[in-house]
Formats: C-alpha cells, sequence, structure tokens
C-alpha cells in the first residue's frame, strides 16, 4: 500500500497535446524545475481535497475553483478533464487507506516557456480525530483590510487558491506561539471572515450561516456540503456578512475544511465555548462519507 503517489500532468492547460493526460513518476525523486514561477514566485494555483477509501470526494467542485483561480491570477484555463483522471487514478492507488488527501498543484511554469506545470500528490491523511471530536482553540487575528475591500482590490487575489500561502502558514504559526491551535480572520472593521485554511460555520437554532464570499474569501467546499447537508435536514442556510460578536450569540461554530472537515471551536480567545457534539458527529459522517 503507497505512502505517497505522484503523477505529472503531461498538458494541463487545456487544448495542450498529449497521448497520456498524465504518468506516475516516484515521489522521492525531485520533480520542479528551481525556476519554475510556482518555486520562486508562488505564482500559481493549487486545491486539496479529501479522499475516502480511494475515492476523491467533491472533485468537481474543486476542479470549478482551480478553474476559477487560474483565472484570477490570468493563468491558461487547466484541462479539467486531464486533472480529473489524474486526480482519480491518484485516489485509486490510495484505497487502502481509510482518508487520505491529493493536492493539485498549478504553476505559471518553467520561466520563459509559457508553458504551465501541473502535478497530483497523494498521501494518507493525519488523524484528525481529536479536532473533530474535541474540538479547536482559536485565536482571532486581523487581515488588516476592510471588508468591502475584495472588490476595490482585485490584484491582492482575495478569494483564489494560489501558491503565495506563506501569510496563511504565518497566521497559523502566530495561534500556535498563542498556545491554541488555529486561527480565525476578521476584517479591519471587524466583520467574521475565515480561518487561514478553513471557512467558518455557525450555528443559530436551526440556521446555518457563513460569511459571504463577497468579503474576499475562499468558496468553501466543505463549506457547500455542510449547507447540503443541512438542507437535507429541513435547517435554513445563508452567506452573511457578520460582526465579530456575532461569535458570542451563535449556538455553535466551527471550521470547515478538505481533510479535516468540521472542528468545532471550543475556545476562542480564551473563552471557552459550547460544542454542539450530536450536530458535529453527524455533519462529520455525512462529510466523511461523499464518495462523488
Ligand atoms: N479558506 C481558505 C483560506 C482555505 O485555504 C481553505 C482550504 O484550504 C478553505 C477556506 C476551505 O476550503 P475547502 O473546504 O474547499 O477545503
Amino acid at each position: 500500500m503507497p505512502d505517497r503517489v505522484l503523477a505529472v500532468l503531461t498538458a494541463p492547460a487545456a487544448g495542450g497535446e498529449a497521448d497520456e493526460p498524465y504518468r506516475f513518476v516516484d515521489p522521492a525523486v525531485p520533480l520542479v524545475s528551481a525556476v519554475d514561477l510556482g518555486v520562486t514566485r508562488g505564482d500559481g494555483v493549487f486545491e486539496t481535497l479529501g479522499v475516502g477509501e480511494g475515492r476523491a470526494q467533491a472533485v468537481d467542485a474543486h476542479l470549478a475553483r482551480l478553474t476559477r483561480s487560474a483565472a484570477m491570477l490570468d493563468l491558461p484555463a487547466p484541462d479539467e478533464e486531464a486533472w480529473r483522471s489524474a486526480v482519480s487514478a491518484v485516489a485509486d492507488q490510495l484505497s487502502g487507506h481509510v482518508e487520505a488527501f491529493v493536492k493539485l498543484v498549478y504553476t505559471r511554469g518553467v520561466e520563459g516557456t509559457g508553458q504551465p506545470t501541473g502535478w497530483v500528490l497523494g498521501s494518507p491523511s493525519p488523524d484528525h480525530t481529536v479536532a473533530r471530536t474535541e474540538g479547536v482553540r482559536v485565536t482571532v487575528l486581523d487581515r488588516g483590510l476592510s471588508h468591502d475591500s475584495a472588490g476595490n482590490l482585485p490584484w491582492l487575489l482575495q478569494g483564489a487558491k494560489t501558491l503565495s500561502y506563506a501569510l496563511n502558514m504565518a497566521a497559523g504559526r502566530e495561534a500556535r506561539r498563542r498556545g491554541v491551535d488555529d486561527a480565525l480572520f476578521v476584517s479591519s472593521d471587524g466583520f467574521l471572515l475565515e480561518g487561514p485554511t478553513s471557512n467558518l460555520l455557525i450555528k443559530d437554532g436551526d440556521r446555518l450561516i457563513t460569511p459571504s464570499t463577497s468579503l474576499g474569501i475562499l468558496a468553501g467546499t466543505t463549506q457547500a456540503a455542510a449547507f447540503r447537508f443541512a438542507s437535507g435536514q429541513g435547517m435554513s442556510t445563508s452567506y452573511e456578512v457578520l460582526p465579530r460578536d456575532v461569535l458570542e450569540s451563535a449556538d455553535a461554530v466551527w471550521l470547515l475544511s478538505s481533510v479535516r472537515n468540521a472542528a468545532p471551536i471550543r475556545e476562542i480567545d480564551g473563552v471557552e465555548r459550547r460544542i454542539d457534539v450530536g450536530f458535529t458527529a453527524a455533519l462529520n459522517a455525512y462529510l466523511l462519507a461523499r464518495r462523488e
């Protein structure tokens, strides 16, 4: 049962010529050129998706977002069918693992060639049981932009899943420096946004609410699945612009992301809060069972 599986896209952009859409390569062998713009500039986009018993989850949603992110960076449109077949082949190799993940990386390519680079890497998932059942402690961090900045500042690429994730990683380290598990961004004028690698979900009675993507946050695939689950339970769902103090009045809150799924928030900046054990378990069971 392989622990790491790597497939390189032969022609990752739409319109490219290739006999085979991908080829498997040894993940231990160096792959990327030292002058690939993905490496030298963080100039590219990526996706991470969950794999359950060899079946990749929410593939359509992730490929659609890869294409949207690429368009925001003026990258050539990815060849979604080539990516889909590589994702499926890599996921299939991981069928011996109950939970795994695949990461799709699409860069602007080697400087001067105009040819994007693309690969799909699969690995078994770390064990997220503690985060899913006992919850996570978070600290609130100011992202430094007002809640209405996204439309006016498109060059900041808010809402695109780019390879320039150093800020997101730094926010995670800041959280750990403060002795907690994760961070939650707010706008400079006090509106709830997202985590560095997750979306925020709020339960208020029989309503599920998440911050609106008009705030320049990523449109989450896990969040979309959570809304489908809630609708199936007869709950209402909505995207809203929410001031930070909503966290105090909400019945329960979660961070949602592919692979970790729903992590209930049990403490915010030192203030403990209730977690909804039953709803969390049902939601995670639904998210884990996805095989589409
Ligand atoms: N927001 C950000 C900034 C992310 O990086 C991620 C995932 O990595 C998410 C939200 C959650 O997205 P998804 O549920 O599609 O994994």
